[in-house]
């Protein structure tokens, strides 16, 4: 455990008075994983600062929900007048909504994000900064069968130990019972038995040092017990192809789930060899390292693939628990979060990149506190029960209600071609932008450094390498777990050459590219398109050339006209397995890597026009982008066209010779 205060750091902080230094020891915590992971633990300070008439006044600021440790700033603090909440923490009993809205109702600035469920809590222990974590190694000895024990040897009369209790206001009101009794000369912070740990201090400094301290004097005590280190069998070597039963496995997912959802692969050793462990039910089956963790990962793990049986045992989980839930409780979807496979490893699901990620980051540091916690004697999670309360917890199902409208391909997986420029490039930025994974394919290497996002999967692809193209699906699939929409665009326009003229060589290396390439793409792509959760989707792009060819581009319009020809072949014969593919037959879009502006201002010379006129030669005289064309693809990928398939749509503003 490293301390990682640093005076010059912390001077620029300071400037900004006590809430600066709050949000600099914030950040400390929020920067090391292993004491807290998106989201979790809280922060807060004690402030006296002037009301609007000169009044001194009481304020707690508190971490606002929503806000991440690592990257908060000021304004992620919530400022709660300090007397309310203290006094909140004196009634006999209040429902957690009803303390949430006492405390959103008692800040002192409009617009701040709603104060953390852990305010009166906060409020009610008297040190001017408290921090709060799910420090690993705490939880690791915490989580043993006789976890109190050794807790209270380890700190001795450091710390006060609270034993489990929901978190809200049931919580505060046990401290508020507890923590005057047990608190004495030596006291610099408190440990929430399988929840987390606090420090507190007069400054952040002394409060952050207590944390390390702490964490420190827990991750020695597993050193001294061999309980540390702690190394498994190497993992199972990586069997051959895998795509189809992993597109399977996420296809059965998303059925039981009701709707499409990733199932991002982990290629992480020590996560592979865990899901190859015999041990691995007994351990992953019992719950989570914190209540806070089954919102994301769900009670325990589904091992092997029998989604069916999870989900059967999910619904007597939700049935035998119900009834503890305070107010009426709608279930979530049976579908697991996590999944341990001997030969997939671990998988994490989730309707976006970034939910399955979270999911894989908690559970990736759940797996060593599983191993740890056996080493010293034997992991053990909190009762069933327990974590129902959190799962449905009123709170919790109150922002399921507040849901917002999903955009119209999340959870998808698309595949583009030639996605490192013009229309690829565009297509992938909106099928992004409506929500979907992208694996994106080009020759040139410049492909992985178009898409930073962990949303795209990148790589240098030569589609007429057969070994390549299938290595790239293979890839992509383990990456997301599945095929939902293909984007054929890759595609050659060679430079003019009349049919009298045009070479052997060339008219080959045109079709290998426009359509042999598309017809391997297209084969090998149907298994997995035919397990996609919402029925597959192909988007050919064509050219205005197909129904209107013009001289010197015979090669090129033929394989075109013969990709369009193959395209309505599968129409036919792919309509039963649920997958529609159709057409977009774009013209003149000259903000492509084809046309530089030499090539332009020549072609615009031979038709004796102004670039500018050039651009807009057609029917609706108006400039057709990369952006238009990408956008109808990625629209032929969603709900509008869910009853078109066979079709071919011009994108070339109006062109006499198609109308
Ligand atoms: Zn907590």
């Amino acid at each position: 455990m490293q301390n990682l205060w640093n005076d010059d750091e912390a001077a620029a902080f300071a400037t900004a008075g006590e809430l600066g230094l709050r949000v600099y020891s914030s950040r400390l915590l929020g920067r090391d994983p292993s004491l807290v992971l998106h989201g979790g633990g809280n922060t807060s300070l004690k402030h006296s600062e002037a009301d609007v008439f000169g009044q001194p006044q009481e304020i707690l600021y508190i971490k606002g929900s929503g806000w991440d440790l690592e990257k908060i700033e000021a304004a992620g603090f919530s400022p709660v007048l300090l007397d309310h909440a203290r006094r909140l923490g004196s009634l006999p009993s209040l429902s957690d909504p009803a303390m949430v809205n006492e405390l959103v109702s008692h800040m002192t600035r409009a617009g701040a994000p709603n104060p953390s469920v852990e305010t009166i809590l906060h409020a009610l222990l008297p040190y001017r900064y408290v921090d709060h974590t799910h420090a690993d190694a705490v939880l690791t000895i915490s989580n043993t069968a006789d976890g109190e024990a050794q807790i209270r040897e380890l700190y001795g009369d450091s710390v006060v130990v609270i034993p489990y209790c929901m978190p809200g206001f049931d919580l505060a009101r046990l401290v508020a019972e507890r923590f005057p009794r047990e608190v004495g000369p030596n006291t610099i912070g408190m440990v929430l038995l399988n929840h987390g740990v606090f420090s507190f201090g007069d400054s952040a400094r002394q409060s952050y040092d207590r944390m390390i301290e702490l964490v420190a004097r827990a991750e020695d005590w597993l050193q001294a017990r061999q309980a540390w280190t702690v190394s498994l069998p190497p993992p199972p070597a990586a069997t051959a192809a895998q795509r189809l039963a992993r597109a399977e496995l996420r296809a059965e997912i998303s059925r039981v789930a009701g709707k499409t959802l990733l199932l991002l692969g982990c290629a992480d050793d020590t996560a592979r060899a865990f899901a190859a462990q015999p041990a691995v039910t007994r351990l992953a089956g019992q719950g989570p390292v914190t209540p806070d963790h089954v919102i994301r990962t769900k009670r325990v793990a589904l091992f092997g693939r029998d989604v069916a049986s999870y989900a059967a045992d999910y619904g007597r989980y939700f049935a035998e628990y119900r009834s503890r839930a305070k107010s009426a409780c709608q279930m979530l979807d049976p579908a697991p979060r996590v999944v341990l496979d001997a030969e997939f490893g671990l998988c994490t699901v989730g309707s976006t990149v970034a939910e399955a990620q979270i999911v894989q980051d908690i559970y990736r540091r759940s797996i060593t506190t599983f191993l740890r916690g056996e080493a010293l004697g034997g992991y053990q999670a909190l009762p069933a029960a327990d974590l129902f309360d959190v799962e449905y917890w009123d709170l919790e199902q109150a922002k399921l209600r507040k849901k917002s409208a999903t955009p119209p391909l999340q959870g998808g997986i698309a595949l583009v071609t030639g996605a490192a420029s013009g229309i690829g490039k565009a297509t992938v930025s909106a099928l992004l932008a409506r929500g979907a994974a992208v694996i994106a394919l080009d020759r040139d290497a410049g492909v992985h450094d178009c898409f930073p996002q962990p949303e795209v999967l990148a790589q240098t692809c030569d589609i007429t390498d057969a070994a390549a193209v299938e290595a790239a699906l293979e890839a992509g699939v383990r990456r997301f777990g599945g095929l939902d929409m293909l984007v054929l665009n890759a595609g050659i326009f060679p430079a003019g050459a009349r049919i009298d003229a045009l070479s052997d060589d060339l008219w080959r290396q045109v079709f290998a590219v426009n359509l042999d390439a598309n017809l391997r793409l297209l084969r090998l792509g149907h298994p997995l398109l035919k397990r996609a959760p919402g029925g597959g989707r192909v988007v050919v792009i064509g050219s205005k050339n197909v129904p209107a060819p013009g001289p010197g581009a015979a090669a090129y319009s033929a394989s075109k006209a013969a990709l369009t020809q193959l395209m309505r072949v599968a129409a036919l014969e792919w309509g039963a397995d649920g997958i529609r593919i159709n057409a977009l037959h774009p013209n003149a879009v000259f903000d492509t890597g084809l046309w530089t502006d030499e090539v332009l201002a020549s072609r615009a010379q031979q038709y004796g026009l102004s670039v500018a006129d050039y651009k807009r030669n057609n029917v609706l005289q108006t400039e057709v982008g990369s952006r238009h064309v990408a956008e109808l693809a990625a629209e032929m990928c969603g709900p509008l066209f869910a009853c078109t398939t066979g079709a071919q749509l011009p994108v070339d503003g109006g062109n006499d010779r198609v109308i």
